[in-house]
């Protein structure tokens, strides 16, 4: 599983640190919309046809835009990615509220948007309940009497708050049905680490004074949160709170595993748990998580399940029931009160992430519907803004990039014959999945009502968790989408073998369904194609054509890619923006080999789509000159200085300009432009870099 660069935000998520973090992030931004989307319409007005292609090609595509476009204020960055993350936020915004405020059939999808909406939107109601909604569940908190009622209650947490992108569970132990990493055949429950309110281990561990003082703060968070919904001594409850979460965080396994997707694969039998993990009465746990049936698990990272289990054992009962409260309210605080949301938002919007706005609430409340009924408003956006016509026009797309990425493998001279036989096969195993599924989720049993803001997230969760169970028993499904398909994005799953390319991200001026298909393979196909090559470079070498875990490059493919790639690691050293300041070729190499594939395989599949016709000349440019432009309109992008500066030192995607600059090294920009010997980008064809 891995998220490409493509990616902003997993959606589905409940975890309300990472929905504010994206809720802040597009809040401060959303006048320009309107400004941009004349603007990006015009591909041909954003050119200046007065730079010559050979010298500056990023200026002669981009001239005009760059020319006028300005960054918005309070932003480092702005490019076509930010843009159509506002538009399409705009969109979805509209799509939802249009539905609250319909008379739609009871039970249709659009009133169950529409009504989770205003549910989440009518704050009197939500105030008139106070914490009455939590009174069930605080009274098995207080009921937990010993250690097997205690891991019973914990069980019931075990729900669905992780996935292969959003790494963090905001209970003890999170839940992520996929299939297994050495058998494709089963789905398993994967279990991963949490439970912590600063979801970093590191910050109850560092001794700096920055995370001394952070400490005392959030303290001082569960304190207040305690105290909000009516429980004496919070002080007193807070600090054993904390200590508890010290303690959680000395099991977590240390970042560095998480970049070695190896150290996660543990297969657990179910006696494994009682063996090697002490402390929980598993059989408690199991059974009220609902999965006392199964024997097969795969824990990501046993430290945790190890040092919690024994937590559950040696600490006071107590201070895990006082922990149980304040989780609990966290959980929901997004449907209580707003003294408790408003507690919650200086501390995790400013202290945590430094001086992030307060959220709007109909920010907070489209996320929510987002996150809680994902499926159900990309019906509602696709329905609008994704014909099955664009569908069926991506989906041509993709397979001539298939149809072009084996040619290109097939004559690959770093693959020996074996690994090449492996990367051809793990290419027609691949899934491509474009614009939205082709089954979306069955919400029917799913009951949403206007004046229930935390009924209908508790019944959401449950729908959820109800869905992961029975998928336990199901065949693996190569095409559940992982995104949501109103998020410009896409996903690389590796495990199954698929890839997702959302509705929203094959827009303008990406993709245009009723526009020049010369544009579409420059931008969204190479695009695309960027993403396939990961499934066969060093990322993907790791999974195989099933989506398991194992290496298939041999020690010899990989010395004689990286002889390969490292010609083009010395022509990226070559950009210096800053006369202080040069790309790091090394840095960026991994995603400047998958640019130039994208861009090489982007070019045979235009070609396979002429099936021999000739190019259509439209605007005096030929289709080869559109396709190049496009592409170099893909990464067009704005930012200041320093933001230049950090992209270059820390990022591993080289600047807009020099993506652009792909282009070099691909014959056909050549003869598009007449490139000549004397142009500022000319290379000599010995000195192009192929790779693949
Ligand atoms: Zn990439």
């Amino acid at each position: 599983m891995s998220q490409s660069e493509e990616v902003s935000m997993a959606s589905g998520s409940t975890n309300r640190f990472f929905a504010s973090l994206w809720t802040c992030l597009l809040a401060g931004s959303l006048l320009l919309v309107n400004c941009i989307l004349v603007r990006v319409e015009a591909a041909k007005g954003d050119a200046n046809p007065s730079v010559r292609p050979g010298d500056d090609f990023y200026g002669y595509a981009n001239g005009e835009w760059l020319a006028h476009v300005s960054l918005p204020a309070g932003q480092h960055t702005y490019d076509n990615r930010i843009m159509m993350a506002e538009k399409t936020r705009d969109r979805v915004r509209g799509l939802i509220q249009e539905s609250a405020a319909a008379h739609v059939p009871s039970g249709s999808v659009a009133q169950k948007v529409g009504d989770y909406y205003a549910s989440f939107t009518n704050e009197a109601d939500i105030e008139a309940k106070g914490f009455a909604p939590l009174t069930d569940e605080m009274g098995r908190i207080s009921a937990i009497a010993n250690r097997s009622t205690l891991s019973a209650y914990l069980g019931t947490t075990l729900i669905r708050e992780v996935d292969g992108l959003t790494a963090n569970s905001d209970h003890v132990f999170g839940v992520w049905v996929n299939q297994g990493f050495e058998d494709a055949d089963h789905n398993l429950p994967h279990l991963w680490q949490g439970g912590l309110g600063l979801t970093e281990s590191g910050r109850y561990l560092d001794s700096s004074p920055q995370a001394v003082e952070l400490r005392v703060k959030y303290q001082a968070h569960v304190a207040a949160v305690l105290r909000l919904a009516g429980l004496a001594d919070s002080d007193t409850r807070a600090t054993s709170t904390v200590r508890l979460e010290s303690r959680i965080a000395r099991a977590f396994a240390p970042d560095s595993d998480a970049a070695d997707v190896f150290k996660q694969n543990n297969p657990w039998k179910r006696e494994d748990f009682n063996r090697k993990a002490p402390g929980i009465d598993w059989d408690a746990y199991f059974q009220s998580a609902g999965l006392a049936k199964l024997s097969s698990f795969l824990v990501w990272q046993p430290s945790a399940v190890i040092g919690v289990s024994a937590l559950v054992g040696s600490e006071d009962i107590e201070a895990w029931k006082d922990y149980l409260r304040f989780h609990l309210i966290e959980h929901y605080a997004q449907v209580l009160p707003k003294a408790v949301r408003t507690e919650g938002s200086n501390f995790y919007g400013e202290i945590l992430s430094g001086g992030a706005e307060a959220p709007d609430r109909v920010d907070e409340a489209i996320d929510a519907t987002n996150g809680a009924l994902g499926e159900a408003v990309g019906q509602l956006y696709t329905e609008r803004y994704f014909s099955a016509d664009a569908k069926r026009r991506a989906q041509a797309m993709a397979r001539d990039l298939v149809t072009a990425y084996r040619g290109r493998i097939a004559n690959l001279t770093w693959m020996s014959p074996s690994t090449r036989e492996k990367a051809l096969a793990k290419l027609a195993a691949l899934e491509i999945d474009v614009g939205y599924p082709d089954t979306w989720i069955d919400y029917s049993t799913l009951k949403i009502v206007p004046n229930d803001a935390f009924g209908n997230m508790k019944r959401a969760e449950g729908f959820y968790h109800k869905r992961d169970l029975a998928k336990l028993n199901q065949p693996v499904n190569p095409v559940e989408w992982p995104l949501n398909v109103q998020v410009p994005g896409a996903v690389i799953m590796f495990s199954p073998n698929a890839e997702f390319f959302s509705a929203a991200i094959l827009q303008p001026p990406y993709f245009d369904a009723e526009g020049d298909s010369a544009s579409n393979y420059g931008s969204a196909g190479a695009g695309m194609a960027h993403e396939i090559t990961h499934s066969f470079d060093e990322l993907g070498n790791i999974y195989d054509a099933r989506g398991r875990l194992r290496l298939w490059w041999s020690d010899e493919d990989r010395s004689r890619f990286h002889r390969e790639a490292e010609k083009l690691a010395v022509q990226l050293d070559g950009y210096c923006p800053f006369a202080d300041l040069c790309l790091k070729g090394k840095q960026v190499l991994g995603e400047s080999v998958a640019d130039l594939a994208g861009l090489l395989v982007a070019h045979d599949a235009y070609v396979l789509s002429l099936k021999g016709k000739a190019h259509v000349v439209i605007d005096g440019l030929t289709g080869e000159q559109r396709f190049f432009r496009a592409f170099a309109q893909r990464w067009r992008r704005v930012q200041n200085e320093t933001a230049l500066r950090k992209q270059i030192t820390t990022d591993t995607h080289p600047p807009g300009e020099y993506r652009s600059d792909t282009v070099r090294n691909i014959d056909a920009w050549y003869k598009a432009f007449k490139v000549a010997p004397t142009d500022k980008l000319y290379l000599k064809p010995d000195a192009r870099v192929r790779v693949w």
